[in-house]
């Protein structure tokens, strides 16, 4: 298998991954999506609640007002009926004084019920309103949440075809690479580019500058090598601007039997993402001499905060072969 068809495959996955990761993302997130509106109609609840409480009292308390309104008519009645049966001065001023009492308990009475009336049915209006605000809260969330459904329904299938893309590009990568294309994923969960160009000797994933020789090696194309710093996946990309020179010095002795045996020692302890970033030597030529095979823990980082130091570096050491003579 010729390598460009290798960085050619893995540039596909990349591509591949990048959408998986990021619909996964969006899977996961999806039920956040209809937490305001879940909040909001939980609000609502508790306030229509609270409402019903309230229209609930003014209620009894009507109740209560009707009664009281009864017995003082009823009072008041009595005693006009009983006037016709007065005999004496004593018994009429009795009555009199229990008429004159009731008319006032039944106005004073009248007047509270008609007022506590009132306030029922603005209560009950409030009540239902609230009551039909939460019935179209309730409809507008089963409506997202169909929507929702069949979002994700959708983001699951484009998962599918993914996973097939993602299997089909990793099995016509030779076994070989299987443990590269596993590193491949975690580099991409992470920082979501795992293959990058080196450009005039540059890293483009962290923009670190690569020892010359090294950077050679890259340009050789002839293994997958991965960036010191940043552990991306490195290719050679033309620029138009370097020299030929370094091509042609290319160290040929790292042979793809180094690689291997490199591999393996690499990979059999590297379990995990986090145990990845210093791992910056994998597939790193042990036949190159600049004392930068040891670059493992020192030497990286982890992400792309390091720019202005790699800038800083590309001024005094631009062309660098010497490091490697
Ligand atoms: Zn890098």
């Amino acid at each position: 298998m010729e390598m460009t068809e290798v960085f050619d495959s893995l540039k596909k996955l990349q591509g591949v991954l990048v959408s998986r990761y990021e619909i996964e993302k969006q899977i996961e997130s999806a039920p956040k999506q209809l937490g305001s509106q879940e909040e909001f109609l939980c609000t609502l609840e508790k306030e229509m609640n609270a409402k019903d409480a309230e229209y609930q009292t003014i209620k009894e308390n009507v109740e209560k007002l009707k009664v009281e309104l009864e017995d003082a008519v009823t009072s008041r009645e009595n005693g006009e009926k009983n006037m016709d049966n007065v005999t004496t001065h004593r018994e009429y001023e009795a009555l009199d004084k229990q008429i004159a009492e009731a008319s006032i308990r039944e106005k004073e009475v009248r007047a509270s019920l008609q007022k506590e009336e009132k306030r029922l049915e603005e209560s009950l209006a409030s009540l239902e309103n609230s009551k039909s605000l939460i019935d179209s809260q309730k409809a507008e969330l089963d409506e997202g949440r169909s929507v929702l459904d069949k979002q994700v329904a959708e983001f699951k299938s484009q998962l599918d075809d993914l996973k097939k893309s993602e299997d089909e590009i990793s099995s016509r990568l030779d076994e070989k690479y299987q443990e590269t294309v596993h590193k491949f994923h975690s580099i991409i969960k992470r920082n979501s580019e795992g293959i990058v160009a080196v450009r005039n000797g540059v890293c483009m994933g962290c923009h670190m500058i690569l020892p010359a020789q090294f950077a050679n090696e890259v340009r050789g194309g002839e293994k997958i090598l991965f960036c010191p710093y940043c552990s991306r996946i490195l290719f050679y990309e033309e620029t138009g601007e370097e020299e030929q020179e370094n091509f042609l010095d290319l160290d040929e002795t790292g042979s793809l039997a180094d690689f291997l045996s490199d591999e393996e020692d690499d990979f059999s302890d590297d379990s995990e993402d986090d145990s990845f970033a210093a791992q910056g030597e994998d597939g790193y030529d042990s036949s190159s001499d600049d004392g930068f095979s040891s670059s493992g823990d020192d030497g990286i980082v982890d992400d792309e905060d390091d720019e202005d130091e790699g800038e800083d570096e590309l001024d005094d050491d631009g062309d660098s072969e010497s490091d490697a003579e």
